[in-house]
Order: C-alpha cells, then sequence, then structure tokens
C-alpha cells in the first residue's frame, strides 16, 4: 500500500493538516493522495479532555467519527497504531487490530510513503515519582478521560452515602491542565450538589499541588495571580512550592506532609511515547522528534509536528507544546506540501507566533493575555471575554476540520443538548 503523503496521528495538527490537504487537493485527488492513521475511531480536541473529566462535555456527542471527517474532507483514514518505522525505506508498520476478546480483526499491515508526517501528540511525565503511573488518573485521551469520570461519579455516590460525606481530590500540576480541571470539577460538584438532596450533601474537598512557586508558571504573573484568586474563591486549596515525593493508592506523599487521597490525578508534565526512541530518528530527552524551522527530521520526507516535535523557537527555547503551535504548524505543512505538488518553489520556515494563552476557569470564567498580531500587544482578559475567546479557540479547530456552517450546528446542538439534559453528564 502506498501513499504520497502519510499523517500518523489526527489530533489538534494531524487531523488539520489532513483536512486542509483533502480539501485542496479535491474529491479526486485528496483521497488517493492523502492518508490519516489513528489508533482511536473519533477525533475529541484535547484541550476540551478535562471537561470530559468532569462529565460536562459528552464525548459521544462531541466525538467526530475519523471515516465521516474523511469523507467530507477528501482524505483517506486508516484504524491503527503505528509501531515500527523506517525512516529510509519510507516504510511504516500499523500494528494488528485486536477485539475486546483478543481476536484479530485487521492483520499488521505496512505502508510505503512519499512524505510522512509525525504528530502522535504526547502523554504523562511522571518525573520518575514512585506510584504515580500505578495509582494516579491521567487525561492523555478521551478514554482516561471518560475512565476518571466514571471513577467520579462512584465517588459521588460513595460520599453522598458514607458517614463522613467527604470527598477528598488530589491533582498534580498547577499548568493549565491541573487548573482547568479544579475550577471543572467544581462545576460537576455544584452541578450534583443541586440535583440531588440535601440529605445526599457531601463534601468535596480539592488540593491542587505544584511544585513551582505560582500557579500556571509558564504564563505572566497577573495571570497566574487571577487563576489563583479565582481558585480560592472556589475553595479549591492551592500549595505552591510543594514538591510530590510519591503517590500511594489513598495518599500524597509531599514535602509538607501527607494529603489524603480518594482520588488523585496526574498534571504535571508531557513526555511523548518511549517507543519513539525506535523509530530511527533523533528524539530529545522527551521522546520529541527534533526537527529544524522546517518541521523536517534528520529523515528526508519525514516532518514531525505538535507534542511529538523538539521544533527551536528564540534563545533556544522550543516551540510550546501548545494546540496553538499544532495550529499553526499544521497551516505552515499544508502551504507547503500544496506547493511541492504543484511545482512550486518554497523556501519559508517555520516562525511560531504565540498569541498568549487562555485558561478556562469553570462556567462563564477564563483568565489569560493576548499577544502579537492578535492584539496589538501584549494585554490581560478575564471574566466572560476570556472565556468566550477561550470558546473560540475551539471553533477555529472544528472550523478547519467542518467549516462555518456545520461548526456553527454542533455549537447549536451542544446548547441545546444542555438545555434539555443538564449540564453534567451522569450516566
Ligand atoms: C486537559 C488539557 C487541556 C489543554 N488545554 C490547552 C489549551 O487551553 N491551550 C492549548 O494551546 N493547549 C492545551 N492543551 C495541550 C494541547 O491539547 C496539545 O498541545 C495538542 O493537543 C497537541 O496536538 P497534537 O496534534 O500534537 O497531538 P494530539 O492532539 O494529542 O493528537 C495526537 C493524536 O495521535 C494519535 N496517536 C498517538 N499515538 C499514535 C500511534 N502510535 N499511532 C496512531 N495514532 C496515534 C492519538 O490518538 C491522537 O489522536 C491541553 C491539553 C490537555 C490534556
Amino acid at each position: 500500500m502506498h501513499y504520497e503523503i502519510v499523517i500518523v496521528g489526527g489530533g489538534a495538527g494531524g487531523l488539520e493538516l489532513a483536512s486542509r490537504l483533502g480539501r485542496a487537493f479535491g474529491r479526486r485527488i485528496g483521497p488517493e493522495r492523502v492518508l490519516l492513521v489513528d489508533r482511536s475511531h473519533f477525533h475529541i480536541w484535547k484541550p476540551t479532555l478535562h471537561e470530559v473529566a468532569a462529565g460536562t462535555l459528552n464525548p459521544q456527542q462531541e466525538g467526530l467519527s475519523y471515516s465521516i471527517l474523511s469523507r467530507n474532507n477528501h482524505f483517506s483514514f486508516m484504524l491503527g497504531e503505528l509501531v515500527a518505522f523506517d525512516p529510509e525505506g519510507k516504510k511504516l508498520t500499523l500494528a494488528a487490530l485486536k477485539d475486546e476478546h483478543g481476536e484479530e480483526i485487521i492483520p499488521e499491515r505496512t505502508i510505503s510513503f512519499g512524505n510522512c508526517v509525525l504528530a502522535m501528540g504526547s502523554g504523562s511525565n511522571f518525573f520518575g515519582t514512585p506510584g504515580a503511573a500505578e495509582h494516579a488518573f491521567v487525561l492523555e485521551n478521551a478514554r482516561d478521560a471518560q475512565h476518571f469520570q466514571q471513577r467520579l461519579l462512584a465517588l459521588f455516590a460513595k460520599a453522598a452515602y458514607s458517614q463522613g460525606k467527604q470527598l477528598d481530590v488530589v491533582i498534580v500540576g498547577a499548568g493549565a491542565t491541573g487548573v482547568e480541571l479544579s475550577a471543572e470539577l467544581m462545576e460537576a460538584y455544584h452541578e450534583i450538589q443541586g440535583a440531588t438532596g440535601s440529605k445526599q450533601h457531601f463534601h468535596m474537598h480539592i488540593t491542587l499541588v505544584e511544585g513551582a512557586p505560582r500557579v500556571l508558571a509558564g504564563l505572566p504573573e497577573k495571570v497566574s495571580l487571577q487563576a489563583m484568586y479565582a481558585l480560592r474563591a472556589k475553595h479549591v486549596t492551592v500549595l505552591t512550592d510543594t514538591k510530590v515525593q510519591a503517590i500511594h493508592a489513598n495518599r500524597v506523599e509531599t514535602s509538607r506532609g501527607d494529603l489524603p487521597a480518594d482520588v488523585i490525578v496526574w498534571a504535571a508534565g508531557i513526555k511523548a511515547a518511549e517507543r519513539n526512541q525506535r523509530f530511527g530518528l533523533p528524539v530529545n530527552r522527551l521522546n520529541q522528534f527534533e526537527v529544524n524551522d522546517r518541521l523536517q527530521t534528520a529523515a528526508e520526507g519525514v516532518y514531525a509536528m505538535g507534542d511529538c516535535s523538539a521544533c527551536p523557537w528564540h534563545d533556544g527555547k522550543f516551540v510550546p507544546a501548545r494546540a496553538q503551535a499544532a495550529h499553526q504548524q499544521a497551516r505552515y505543512l499544508a502551504r507547503r506540501f500544496m506547493a511541492l505538488y504543484a511545482g512550486k518553489p518554497f523556501d519559508e520556515s517555520y516562525e511560531y507566533r504565540d498569541s498568549g494563552s487562555l485558561v478556562s476557569l469553570g462556567d462563564n470564567q477564563g483568565v489569560g493575555n493576548l499577544m502579537g498580531s492578535l492584539a496589538g500587544k501584549n494585554f490581560f482578559i478575564e471574566g466572560l471575554i476570556a472565556k468566550y475567546m477561550y470558546m473560540s479557540l475551539h471553533l477555529m479547530h472544528h472550523k478547519v476540520i467542518l467549516g462555518w456552517r456545520k461548526t456553527a450546528l454542533l455549537a447549536l446542538a451542544r446548547i441545546f443538548q444542555t438545555r434539555v439534559s443538564g449540564r453534567l453528564k451522569l450516566h
């Protein structure tokens, strides 16, 4: 099997790239030329995983089928997990697909390519913390988030009928994921309290633990401060300058003592898959593929983008692992491939433009900074405007893969569904 362009990973970056290319090449050529591979049947925009985890976003409604997207955007889709890569031979291997009983449905497949873009994202970095992998939940994909949500519902019920009526949640890492998850879990807690009789009311206590001196350490201080006030107002306990030393089944050992925990979420850093080391391409200590400012790896015709790549930025820094970067890189590579296949010269390099960062703090609240061309200068926003701007990022992603009309319909459908079924998914 051969495709001119194979994109592995249909996430924030890979799916946008496949959609842009498929539409540019058109109905006849697109599916012949462009293949998207993903190990999942459906796509969820990763920055919404904290909402899936809290139950405020339903993945069955929000998930978009890759098969339908490929038909509408004129690219081919293949379900499978990349397990071997031969950059010299320009070949890759997808593992055999098995059903839940272990019976093989599709055998192992080998695909040859002209150009390949690796866009497999990243997972969690436990920094060698004992017990973290065994006892903490992570939010790496929709399955993890749903798994956590099921556990949360069970714990809500347990707390409601327990003697102490107390539920302790510990979240490790106060970057965007940890802060957003804390705020969203508080929303879920208030929804569930509102939906049950007062006899079932219980107290949920969230502790957010951070090793750095402030939350959202990568963002401007004013944004951190505002997020901190908002979390305090929601009764989230924030422990900064606190190192997590070990995770146990029901407690978190920290440099300030033990924290009791009915459930623990690890949201403290990213790392790409270990198997990236075996793909014959140079990787850094986070297993990210090293690329140049054209997103090329050391192998001819092999590119990497998004969280699984380490792309130089400025002053020895690398482009941050953000949906914003993946979105820009998809746009850049689409232009590059379109020029290549049109036989036109293309000598531009990729330059990351930081438009700022927005963090959701639950219902109708957000905080962030806007930078560069979007705002003219760096400035701070908060409240409802920040929340709406945050939501518009998700809409922009949907616009690339669905077009304006379907994006607007989807947004309306979500509003109506929430009116009918409530905000929290309880089943
Ligand atoms: C809870 C949360 C909140 C976030 N909030 C923000 C935010 O507000 N703003 C922001 O800019 N960023 C945010 N991020 C980070 C952002 O989600 C990532 O930077 C972005 O999704 C990276 O895009 P990507 O295309 O590189 O990878 P992903 O979007 O992770 O996609 C990777 C894809 O590759 C597939 N895949 C992986 N391995 C294989 C394999 N071996 N074979 C086949 N397919 C494979 C996966 O199924 C997935 O579809 C957040 C992340 C999380 C978890």
